[in-house]
Order: C-alpha cells, then structure tokens, then sequence
C-alpha cells in the first residue's frame, strides 16, 4: 500500500482531532488484552486521574468511557439522564447544539429549542424563563464551547438557573475539557458532562467519556433503551465487576494513548496551563489573520480559545477546497467545511501546537493567497441583516 502522504505530515490545525504528540503516537505500538488484570487495572487508574480536571471529587463523581465519537457519548447521556418522551431544553447555539436535538429526537427524547444569537454566549436569563414556563422541562443541554462558531458559552451562569429551578444539566464539553475550567463539584445540578480523548486533551480518536454524578447514575438504570449507550450499565459493570473492567472491547491502544496525553496534560500544569497555550494560539491567530488583510468573523469579545473561523474573502477566485489543498502543499490542515451562516473557513487553535505554529500558518496562508491569485481578501458585501452586522 502507497504511504498516505510521503515527507513531513502536516500539522492538524482543526478542532479534533488535533494534532498530537509523538509520544502518544508511539503509546499505541503495541498490542494488548483487554481483560488482563494489568490492563484492567492500567485503565482504572486512567480513569480515576479525570474527575479532577472537572474539580469533582471520586466519592461523588465517576468518569465512564465508551468506545466511539463524541456523539456517542452524548447520545449515551441523553438516553441515560433524560426519561424516555422527557423533555430537554438546548440553546441552539450552533451545528453541535442541532446535533445535540437530533440525539434527543431520535431517542425520542423531546427536544425544546431555544433561539440564541449566533454570535454572543446564551443569556442565562432567558434559560431561567423558558424554564420558568414550562416546569415539564427537566433538563437543560448546554454546549459549553459551540465548535461550528467559536463561541464560549458559560455552564457557571447558566447552571445557577438551571440549579434555582430545581432542573439538571447535561454539558457537551467536547471542545473544551481540559481547557475551559469546569467546577462540577460546585455544580450539582451538571448530571454530566461530556468529552473525548482527541481535542483538549490531546489524545488519539476512539475513545469518549462521563463524568457524572454516581448517584443519578444509580437512579438511571432502565432509561437508556440501548444496551451500548447506557452509562448506569457501565456504571453498574464497574461497581460489579472492577473499575478498569470493560463490557466490551475498549479501544485499547487509544486508551493506552491517553493515559500518556494525562502525563503530558499534567506535566504542562494541567486546565490553566493549556488554556494559556491556546489562548495564546487563538490571539496570535486573530491578530496575524487581520494582519494579512483577512477578516476574523467573529468581533473579538466574542472569539473564543478553541476554534477561529475567518470570513471566506470576496474575491470571485477564492474557493475553500483549493485554499485548504494549498495549505496543505505548505504544511497545514484546516477544516474543508464550514457552519456559519456565511461563507468561511476555520482553524483550530487547539492541540500539540504553540505560537510559533499560527504564525507559520498566517504566513502560509498569505502565501497560499498570493498563489491562488487572491488579491480582495476582505469579505464579499453582505446584503440583508446578519448578526456580525
Ligand atoms: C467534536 C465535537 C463533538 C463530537 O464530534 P465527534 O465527531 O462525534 O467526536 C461534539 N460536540 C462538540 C462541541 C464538538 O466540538
């Protein structure tokens, strides 16, 4: 079989999986027996390294993988915190929050969606009043970093609402675990929140992830209405059998991957750190692609760490699929779709990369430019009301 791409692989510079370190790389080359006792064991001690990112102790809280994407997880989570026909209030802040309504839908949960900007985080006001006229709704499902926009909503804010009310929220964190700090143990009413191996945290694809409260996991059992999706089941499975027991075959050498993606998490001094690193990558980012003449899209008190979308220039020669195969002949990944309302790409500040790597990117970029014969850069005029306006 031909190598996939021969010389130097490019960097990832999208919001996951990102790019990662060789030594987590190098954690998978070898084979293992899941249900060996040093396994089992090896993965519980992986497993119990994760409540704290959260800030939740082990006594009141549990970390629960499943194999696959970071839909599984939510799916899992939907199906085992909200009763089958329950109702689940999501801002739709974006691509994931209607992602988010369709795993509810599907499992014919009722998905309420509530309007929210594009452009500004969820108002935790008009969370408490959707929830205030309508007490049948008893949880809310929050995306806490809404990868398709950039835009960082609050699961403090919204979850004093939600905990006022007397209602239970389940956090998409995928984009933003290990990153933007979450304090579950000060939020009670969080049932879980929810994350994969690939993004923040630097692992390899495979793998996803709870964290949830152990008592509403032991009030669930009989919700989920599938066997594989039902995080009580895995619960019970851990508490019957031993925590780093798996009911299934786990992807192990994602699992192995991992536990060295914790070591060098840990070693660069955990959540603030890697929040620093990639605030620094987003800022520098933004400042470069404004430096070049390119239009970030969103205003910048809105421009969240992980993810930079930048307006797709007017120029009648631009086209997304032959600037992203241009950045790729100079070393870079970014994106091939977008999910804003206008036309965009987007870039991701998030993984193994620093400073030093966006602004090599600005550089290619105004170089994959120049060659495209891009010369208007900025965004073409835009007719009719839209929010960045
Ligand atoms: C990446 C991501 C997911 C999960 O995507 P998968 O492709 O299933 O891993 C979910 N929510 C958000 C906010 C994400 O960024």
């Amino acid at each position: 079989m031909p190598p996939l791409r021969t010389g130097t692989d490019p960097l990832l510079l999208i919001p996951g999986p990102v790019t990662t370190r060789p030594e987590v790389r190098a954690a998978m080359a070898r084979d293992f027996a899941p249900w060996d006792r040093d396994y089992v064991g090896f993965y519980a001690d992986m497993l119990a390294r994760i409540p704290a990112i959260a800030q939740c102790r082990r006594d009141t809280h549990v970390a629960l993988p499943l194999s696959g994407s970071g839909h599984f997880i939510i799916e899992a989570a939907i199906r085992t915190f909200v009763p089958h026909g329950g109702r689940i209030l999501i801002p739709m802040t974006g691509a994931y929050a209607t992602r988010m309504a369709r795993l509810a839908r599907d499992a014919e949960r009722i998905a309420i969606e509530m309007p929210v900007p594009p452009d500004a985080p969820v108002a935790a006001s008009d969370v408490a009043a959707m929830l205030a006229a309508d007490p049948s709704i008893l949880h809310v499902g929050l995306v806490h970093s809404e990868t398709s926009s950039g835009v960082v909503h609050d699961p403090e804010a919204i979850g004093a609402v939600v905990r006022a009310a007397g209602r239970r929220m389940i956090v998409d964190a995928v984009s933003s675990f290990g990153a933007l700090p979450l304090d579950l143990g000060a939020q009670p009413e969080i049932e879980a929140a929810l994350f994969t191996a690939n993004k923040c945290l630097e692992g390899l694809p495979g793998l996803s992830f709870a964290v949830a409260r152990r008592d509403r996991l032991l009030t669930s059992a009989g919700n989920a209405g599938s066997w594989s999706l039902d995080l009580a089941d895995v619960y019970a499975n851990s508490l019957a059998e031993h925590p780093g027991a798996s009911r299934f075959t786990p992807p192990a050498q994602a699992v192995a991957a991992f536990a060295v993606a914790l070591d060098l998490f840990e070693a660069e001094g955990g959540q603030p750190a890697r929040l620093a690193r990639y605030r620094d990558n987003a800022s520098t980012l933004y400042q470069g692609i404004a430096d070049i003449g390119l239009v970030p899209y969103l205003p910048h008190p809105a421009q969240g760490p992980i993810v930079v979308n930048v307006h797709a220039p007017g120029d009648p020669a631009w086209s997304l699929l032959g600037f992203v195969e241009a950045l790729k002949e100079r070393g870079f990944v970014i994106s091939n779709f977008f999910n804003t309302e206008r036309p965009s790409f987007r870039v991701g500040c998030i993984g193994a990369i620093t400073p030093d790597d966006m602004r090599r990117f600005v550089a290619a970029a105004d170089a994959a430019l120049s060659d495209l014969g891009i010369r208007h850069r900025a965004p073409a005029a835009h007719h009719g009301t839209s929010p960045e306006n």
